[in-house]
């Protein structure tokens, strides 16, 4: 058959439509799409045609359409299991959310809420009022300010309290956190003055006495910032809160402390290192103490500033403050999730928290379920010793003992990459010849997706798995 003869064969866009497939599809997508993927699809057979492949049947064509509909109207933004164990994932959307903060967006997204009114007055009110009385009830602040992330807090307070002015920072904590945040750029950004103070490894009190005696009254902040993702270990000095508290006391200028995860719970109470926290910084006498949302305070994105009145009340006029402002879907889930901390329950419904905690035992049981799950379905699998860790920038280099399910397989790049195109996607890691997953950080209700995908991908891509 010739090409001109096999393109006869093909059906008009019309009759590809009245099949009762496509008619399905038209109610779901709506005519319109429907219209147009049936048109691309029979001008890429035409294409492929032309090009010596033979015409397709009726319901290979049929097939196309509904597979082009749900390959282009697939949300991209889609839920994935993280078996990472890297509890505070950025990459993966960082802290999933208590079930009280979810319920608290659902009830904020499906109607109006008095979110800037005032129901005692009837008149105008305050969005911020809902979460600032909790911050400032749980960090002992005087005031509080919640914008859209932890990098809008610093750039809004460098720029407010010090734009054309000086900042004192040690050379040590001039920082890249990732995600394009470094502490000189946001500086330079807000229009304050860098001065940098020390060396890399060691700053010591003298060394912020000197620039702020040379400085004078040009100063406006100290600023500290805490490392985040990195660690400065050996030789090394840095000068704790209290010390530049009385040192700029002594000169008139107030410490604003960008502490970055936001703990408001000992991370030493779960095994690990001490992580800076808000009540700590502001007992300490920091003017100022900035912090993220969705790291260790396991809330939505949120960039929040606790303090002196005298410091932060001036900041909430700021014209920065309004284009950097929350949007009632985080004061929802912000202020469920504070809700959980003045509860004392912070350990146990805060998933972030949760995950931290979670005890060895619980970690091995459930990795001995999933490891006999897939030996019923053929699969040769094991439970070894691993670690997790934080992530969010908290805690660098500190990790957390675990189990792993480990599946020794003959190309772990390839059961990764097929586990990421999963439904749901999978994130897992490699440890040598193994693919490995960390129960911790797989939440309860998805265990059973994960376990059904993993078995599905093992039988699909390679019989070698099996025992
Ligand atoms: C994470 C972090 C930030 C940025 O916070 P976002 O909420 O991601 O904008 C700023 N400073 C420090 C020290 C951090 O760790």
């Amino acid at each position: 058959m010739t090409n001109a003869e096999q393109l006869r064969l093909l059906p008009s866009v019309d009759r590809l439509l009245g099949d009762p497939a496509l008619e399905d599809s038209t109610a779901r997508y709506g005519h319109h799409l429907t219209v147009t993927a049936t048109r691309e699809v029979l001008e890429q057979v035409r294409e492929e045609i032309k090009g010596g492949q033979p015409t397709p049947s009726h319901t290979a064509l049929v097939t196309r359409v509904e597979a082009y509909l749900r390959q282009h109207l697939a949300p991209t933004l889609r839920p994935v299991v993280n078996a990472t164990g890297v509890v505070i994932h950025t990459n993966l959307g960082r802290a999933p959310l208590s079930a009280a903060a979810r319920a608290a967006m659902e009830a904020a997204a499906r109607g109006y809420s008095n979110l800037e009114y005032d129901l005692d007055a009837g008149q105008r009110g305050q969005r911020t009022l809902h979460t600032e009385r909790l911050l400032c009830k749980l960090t002992g602040a005087e005031s509080a300010l919640v914008v859209n992330n932890n990098a809008g807090a610093v750039m809004l307070a460098l720029n407010g309290l010090a734009a054309g002015r000086g900042v004192l920072i040690s050379r040590g904590q001039l920082v890249e956190i990732g995600g394009g945040f470094r502490v000189p750029d946001v500086m330079a950004q807000s229009g304050a003055r860098l001065i940098e103070v020390g060396t890399t490894n060691r700053t010591h009190r003298q060394d912020y006495a000197r620039e702020l005696a040379r400085e004078g009254s040009d100063v406006a902040l100290i600023l500290r910032a805490h490392h985040s993702n990195f660690r400065i270990v050996g030789f090394t000095t840095e000068v704790e809160m209290d010390e530049l508290v009385a040192l700029g006391q002594a000169h008139g200028v107030p410490v604003m402390d960008d502490i970055g995860s936001g703990a408001l719970l000992d991370t030493g109470a779960f095994g690990l290192t001490h992580e800076p926290m808000v009540q700590e910084s502001l007992k300490a006498g920091a003017a100022l103490v900035c912090f993220s949302g969705d790291k260790l305070l396991g809330g939505p994105q949120a960039g929040i500033i606790v303090g002196q009145a005298a410091f932060v009340d001036p900041l909430k006029r700021h014209p920065l403050a309004r284009a950097l402002r929350a949007d009632k879907l985080c004061l929802a889930a912000l202020q469920a999730t504070l809700m959980h901390y003045l509860k004392g329950e912070a350990a146990t419904q805060v998933p972030v928290w949760r995950m931290v905690s979670m005890a060895l035992d619980e970690i091995d049981r459930r990795a001995r379920r999933w490891r006999d799950r897939l030996r019923r379905a053929g699969i040769a699998a094991q439970v070894i010793d691993g670690r997790s860790t934080v992530g969010g920038g908290s805690l660098p280099g500190e990790t957390l003992p675990t189990r792993l399910l480990a599946l020794p397989v003959p190309a772990p790049d390839a059961l990764v990459a097929a586990l990421r195109l999963g439904d749901p996607p999978i994130v897992a890691r490699i440890e040598g010849d193994c693919v490995v997953f960390d129960p911790r950080t797989v939440l309860p209700e998805d265990e059973a997706a994960l376990l059904d995908t993993l078995v599905d991908t093992l039988l699909r891509i390679d019989t070698n798995f099996h025992e």
